[in-house]
Parts: C-alpha cells; structure tokens; sequence
C-alpha cells in the first residue's frame, strides 16, 4: 500500500509510515482510548495488573496499555531498588555485627 501523508510505498503491516513517520490509518486508535494516570498508580503498586493490562489492551487501547506499562515499570524498578537498598542495610548490619563480635 502507500502512505496517504507522503505517497511513498509502504509494507502492508506498517503502522507508522518509514518514510514520514505518519500513522498509516491502518490501526484506527480506539475513541474511548486515552492515557490514564488512575491506572498508572494502580499498575505502581501492583505490577502484575499493569502487565496483564498492558498485555490486554495494547492492540485496542494502546494509550491506555501504556499508562499501565509504563506504571508497572517505574513500581517493579522501584521495588528492585528498595529491595536491593534493604538488602544492603541488612547485610550490612549483620556483617557490622559479626565484625565487632569478632573483634571484641
Ligand atoms: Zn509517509
């Protein structure tokens, strides 16, 4: 087919047109689709929802799929972080310990 913004020929599956970077029309973005900060938060504190959300609605509601994907990104790296934070504080409590029963 060929993109109807620049005219150039484009494969039939293309979303976005290479040539111009326009949306092909291919996939019409569903009228109720918008970004959603409500589920961004809900997909912050339950990563799990946020993916299967973004798995659900990424074909028919892409804006949404994304608040929810991306929510559940920054919540899964903000646990890592907070985990790998505690587990250093509590290693090094213990090893701080053990160090001074082994010196005293
Ligand atoms: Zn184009």
């Amino acid at each position: 087919m060929y993109c109807t913004h620049c005219g150039q020929q484009i494969n039939d599956e293309a979303v976005i047109c290479p040539h111009c970077g326009c949306e092909t029309g291919r996939k019409r973005i569903a009228y109720n689709d918008a970004k959603s900060t409500g589920f961004s938060v809900l997909s912050f504190f339950f990563p799990v929802i946020g993916l299967i959300l973004y798995l659900v609605w990424k074909e028919d509601y892409p804006l949404k799929a994304n608040s929810a994907g991306k929510g559940a990104l920054i919540g899964v790296i903000v646990s890592v972080a907070l985990y790998i934070l505690v587990y250093v504080v509590v290693f090094g409590l213990i090893f701080g310990v053990l160090g001074n029963g082994m010196y005293y």
